[in-house]
């Protein structure tokens, strides 16, 4: 790449407001950064995102641009309240920032790296004269459901909406069902900012010269061939963190919370670790029922739980169980995924949280609460069979006790394990292969001029 990549100047615009969007682009941006030295990477994300982002030491070659996150004063703070304000303010923050971005580096931007939701900056690299490459933060399955949402739409009516059926009118999505789709797609109100920027993207992406997702070609094979048909290039790049195999130790695992020593004491397979990603938690009463379910199965526990929903656990449940488990208000989940002591992973259903199951042949307990869960829920009890959801998707006590035993003891779970051990060796195998020759082709793509 050195006669291509010297005149090299990446805008990268990170998604803050909702969910794990800029971490995993960061990620790569970072990987992209060792591969192409003398390329200057622009990572324009919200000041608070940046600073959670970068709190270590990042290359010379990755400067950090803070946008206002378009929030105004008097807001109400609710999360969907944020996010439209944030995108209705983006366009002209992140316009005005790559600009900048331009005079400080000296060189004009060449290519935009953004998060996929960014529908605006299809036109803005046209006019800014560079090209357009597009992360999407989830896996192919919502990917599918968003580039097919004009199909989606037309096909189950706004108000004849029949739940139960498959989605088997879109190739590589007959596993899943109307009811999996995210809410903004197809159902509520329509005409709001979010599910319209949503469409905009689904006219937008299939203009970019690539669109990837964090994952791996053996997930979902006919999915992956129907998205090579829609867009210009889809590639799939795996996560370096994840596999054994490739693992980078770049800077020693955080554990603020002694969860390590805390699993080093327990048996193979035995801990239950349980999370709910970065925004959302279930309800107060579903916490509880979490709560009664753990102590009533006696089965050992790292609970990943926010700070302010602490609050919500029974009275002396956290005396009661002292000896049976920890809860912390974060964990270092990858690294916890993959010990050996984890037996299974209690999980909303979030792409990266699925992808880093899947990766380290853990079998799932799912709840999936907003966006891409559902279908990547089902993912993994049709289509992977790696795991089982709650019962109506609602945590009760018997109901979380009964998944416990199901997974850890019974011979279904056996099956989900072998399952998911399975399909971690397809996906190490993977990664050695199709991996590295797609994070070059992207590479190529990005820092090319
Ligand atoms: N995560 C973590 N420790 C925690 C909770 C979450 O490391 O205690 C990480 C987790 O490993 C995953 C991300 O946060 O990479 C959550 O992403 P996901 O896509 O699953 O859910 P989202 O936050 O987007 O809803």
């Amino acid at each position: 790449f050195s006669e291509t990549i010297r005149d090299s100047h990446v805008a990268v615009l990170a998604f803050f407001p909702v969910g794990a969007h800029a971490g995993p682009l960061l990620a790569v941006t970072r990987r992209l950064a060792a591969a192409a030295p003398s390329t200057i990477f622009s990572f324009i994300n919200t000041a608070r995102s940046n600073t959670s982002l970068f709190s270590s030491d990042h290359p010379e070659n990755i400067r950090v641009h803070d946008v206002d996150d378009g929030v105004s004063e008097g807001a109400t703070g609710s999360q969907r309240e944020m996010l439209e304000m944030f995108l209705e303010a983006a366009p002209q923050t992140f316009h005005r920032e790559i600009v900048a971005a331009e005079t400080e580096v000296g060189k004009k931007v060449t290519c935009m790296l953004t998060d996929a939701f960014f529908w605006f900056v299809a036109d803005m690299a046209v006019e800014m004269k560079a090209s357009l490459v597009a992360f999407w933060a989830g896996g192919a399955n919502s990917l599918c459901a968003h580039l097919y949402i004009d199909l989606i739409r037309e096909t189950i009516g706004v108000k004849d909406v029949r739940m139960e059926e498959t989605l088997g009118f879109i190739p590589g999505m007959e596993n899943y069902k109307v009811k999996d789709i995210p809410e903004e797609v197809a159902f509520g109100d329509l005409d709001s900012v979010f599910p319209k920027a949503l469409h905009q993207m689904s006219l937008a992406l299939p203009r970019a010269s690539a669109v990837f997702i964090s994952s791996f070609e053996a997930l979902e094979p006919t999915l992956i061939h129907n998205l090579r048909s829609k867009l210009k290039r889809f590639l799939n790049i795996p996560p370096p963190t994840l596999l054994s195999s490739t693992l980078e130790k770049v800077t020693p695992v955080r554990d603020p919370h002694g969860c390590f020593a805390w699993m080093g004491k327990r048996s193979p397979a035995s801990v239950a670790y349980i999370s709910f990603g970065t925004v959302m938690e279930p309800p107060p009463v579903e916490l509880v029922a979490i709560a009664q379910g753990l102590e009533s199965s006696k089965v050992p526990f790292v609970w990943s739980l926010k700070e302010k929903n602490m609050v919500h656990l029974p009275k002396g449940f956290l005396d009661r169980t002292r000896e049976q488990g920890i809860v912390v208000p974060w964990a270092p989940q990858v690294e916890l995924l993959k010990h050996e002591a984890t037996g299974v992973n209690v999980t909303h259903c979030g792409w990266n949280s699925v992808l880093e199951s899947v990766s380290a042949g853990v079998p799932i307990i799912g709840r999936p609460i907003l966006a891409d869960n559902r279908l990547n829920g089902r993912a993994v009890e049709v289509v992977w069979k790696v795991g089982m959801m709650v019962n109506n998707g609602v945590f009760t006590k018997e109901g979380f006790e009964n998944c416990l035993h199901q997974v850890l003891v019974h011979d279904d779970g056996k099956t989900m394990k072998a399952n998911a051990k399975k399909l971690k060796e397809k996906l190490q195998e993977d990664v050695s292969t199709k991996g590295f020759e797609n994070f070059n082709v992207l590479l190529d793509e990005i820092v090319k001029v």
